[in-house]
C-alpha cells in the first residue's frame, strides 16, 4: 500500500530530495521548508436571502527572495491550509524552472461557488479581495484564476484594489479580461507551453510529432486546447477522457469534430467514431505521449507498471504520485514533470503583468513567440541538469529550482 501523504507532505518530499542531491546548505534548506506568510482571513458575505455567512479565507506566499509572489486563487468546499501551502511551493519552483522572476504564493476560498449566485460571489470576492489587500500588490503578490475562478474573478479584485488606492491598477492580478489589460495568448497559454515541451521531449528521444500517438485525460482547458493544437501538427489523438469517461480510435479522433461533438453533448463520452474506454484504461494504452490534464494521483503505484507510453506530459499539477514517480524512472519512461510541463500559464501571467506596467500590449505572436523561448530554454536547461547529474526529469527540475531560488536566497542574506 502507497503511504498516503497530503499534498504539503508530497512537497516537501520532493524539496528535500533536491536538497539532498544539491547537498543544499541545511539553513537554506530549512528556510525553503516553511512558507514567509500565512494569512487566514474570515469573510462575512451578506447572502441572498438576507443571511449572513462567515467564509475562510487563504493567502500564502512561500517565497519572494527572485521577485513578487505569483500564484491562483480557489474557490473549492475543499480548500485546506495545507493544500494552499503546498500550491504556493509548487508556484516558487515553477516560476523559477522556467526562470521568469517571480516567488509563489496561491490562495483559496472554502466556498461552493454552484450553490451561490453571482451576486454572493462578488461580495465574497471583494471582500476576500480587501482581507488580502494588506499582503497584494502589482510590486509584492500579483493573483490569478485558478478552479472556478475566472476573469470575471478577476476584475472584481482589481477594481476592489484599485478603488482603495484611488486609481486603476492593472497589474494587481492576472487573467483579466482584454478590456482591462489582459493578455492575448492567455486562452491557450497553458495548452501551448504543454505542445513546445512535447516537442522538445519528442526530438530529445528521436521520434516525429507527425503521426505520434497521443492520449489526453481530461478535455478541460487545458487539455482541449492540447488536442486541438497537436492535432493541427499532425500528431494522432487516440483517445481523450473527461470526469464522464473517454473516447479511443487507434487510427486518430478529428479534433474539430470532437471539440463540436463536447460543445453541443458536454462530453466526449458518448462520441460516436470510436469506442468507449474508462479513465484508468486510457492511462494504460500504448502510445507515444501520454498527458494526464485533469486531477492530482492519477498515476500510482497501483497501476504504474501497466503504463506504456514513452513520454508523460503532466499538464495537470501532480498526476504522478512519488511512489509511481521512481517506478516511472526505473521503467525509463521520459516524463516532463508539472512545474516545467503546464508553466505556460504562468508565464503569460507574467507577460500580462510586464504589459500592464508598461501599459504597452503585445500581438498574440509576440506573445506565443517568447512563450515559446521560455518554454524551450526551461526544457532544455532542466534536460542539461538531469544529464549532468543523471537524474530523471522530474529531480533535475526541482534540483534546478531550488538552487536558483536557493541561490537568491544567499546573495540576499538573513534579514536583519
Ligand atoms: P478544467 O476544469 O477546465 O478541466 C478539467 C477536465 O478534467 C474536465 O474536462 C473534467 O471533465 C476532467 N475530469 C475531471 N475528473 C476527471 C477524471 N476523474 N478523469 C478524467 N477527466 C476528469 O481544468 P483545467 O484548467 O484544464 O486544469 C486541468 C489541470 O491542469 C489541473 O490539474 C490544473 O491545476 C492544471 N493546470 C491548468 C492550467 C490552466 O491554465 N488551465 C495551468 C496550470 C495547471
Amino acid at each position: 500500500m502507497e503511504e498516503r501523504l497530503n499534498s504539503f507532505q508530497i512537497g516537501l518530499k520532493l524539496l528535500d530530495r533536491a536538497a539532498e542531491k544539491l547537498k543544499l546548505d541545511p539553513g537554506l534548506h530549512k528556510k525553503l521548508r516553511y512558507p514567509k506568510r500565512q494569512l487566514i482571513v474570515s469573510i462575512p458575505v451578506k447572502m441572498d436571502d438576507g443571511s449572513l455567512e462567515v467564509f475562510t479565507g487563504y493567502r500564502v506566499q512561500h517565497n519572494v527572495d527572485r521577485g513578487p509572489a505569483k500564484g491562483g486563487i480557489r474557490y473549492h468546499p475543499t480548500v485546506t491550509l495545507d493544500e494552499i501551502k503546498a500550491l504556493a511551493m509548487a508556484m516558487t519552483w515553477k516560476c523559477a524552472v522556467v526562470g521568469i522572476p517571480y516567488g509563489g504564493a496561491k490562495g483559496g476560498v472554502k466556498c461552493n461557488p454552484k450553490e451561490m449566485s453571482l451576486g454572493e460571489i462578488e461580495r465574497l470576492t471583494r471582500r476576500y479581495t480587501y482581507e488580502i489587500s494588506v499582503i497584494i500588490g502589482p510590486e509584492k503578490d500579483i493573483p490569478a484564476p485558478d478552479v472556478y475562478t475566472d476573469s470575471q474573478t478577476m476584475s472584481w479584485m482589481m477594481d476592489t484594489y484599485s478603488m482603495a488606492q484611488g486609481f486603476t491598477v492593472p497589474g494587481v492580478v492576472t487573467g483579466k479580461p482584454l478590456a482591462l489589460g489582459g493578455t492575448r495568448g492567455r486562452k491557450d497559454a497553458t495548452s501551448w507551453g504543454v505542445v513546445f515541451v512535447i516537442q522538445q521531449a519528442i526530438q530529445h528521444l528521436g521520434l516525429n510529432l507527425k503521426g505520434a500517438t497521443i492520449a489526453v485525460q481530461g478535455y478541460g482547458a487545458a487539455g482541449a486546447g492540447i488536442v486541438r493544437i497537436l492535432g493541427e501538427k499532425g500528431a494522432r489523438i487516440i483517445a481523450v477522457s473527461d470526469s464522464r469517461g473517454g473516447i479511443y480510435n487507434g487510427k486518430g479522433l478529428d479534433p474539430t469534430k470532437l471539440a463540436e461533438y463536447k460543445s453541443r453533448t458536454g462530453s466526449v463520452k458518448e462520441y460516436e467514431r470510436g469506442e468507449a474506454v474508462s479513465n484508468e484504461e486510457l492511462l494504460e494504452l500504448k502510445c507515444d505521449v501520454l498527458v494526464p490534464a485533469a486531477l492530482e494521483n492519477q498515476i500510482t503505484e497501483e497501476n504504474v507498471e501497466r503504463i506504456k507510453a514513452k513520454i508523460i506530459a503532466e499538464a495537470a499539477n501532480g498526476p504522478t504520485t512519488p511512489g509511481a514517480d521512481e517506478i516511472l524512472a526505473k521503467n525509463k519512461i521520459f516524463v516532463i514533470p508539472d512545474i516545467l510541463a503546464n508553466a505556460g500559464g504562468v508565464t503569460v501571467s507574467y507577460f500580462e503583468w510586464m504589459q500592464d506596467l508598461q501599459s504597452h500590449f503585445w500581438t498574440e505572436e509576440e506573445v506565443n513567440a517568447q512563450l515559446e523561448k521560455v518554454m524551450v530554454k526551461g526544457f532544455q536547461d532542466v534536460l542539461k541538469v538531469s544529464r549532468e547529474e543523471r537524474v530523471d526529469m522530474r529531480t533535475a527540475a526541482y534540483m534546478l529550482a531550488v538552487s536558483r531560488v536557493a541561490e537568491a536566497t544567499r546573495l540576499r542574506g538573513i534579514y536583519p
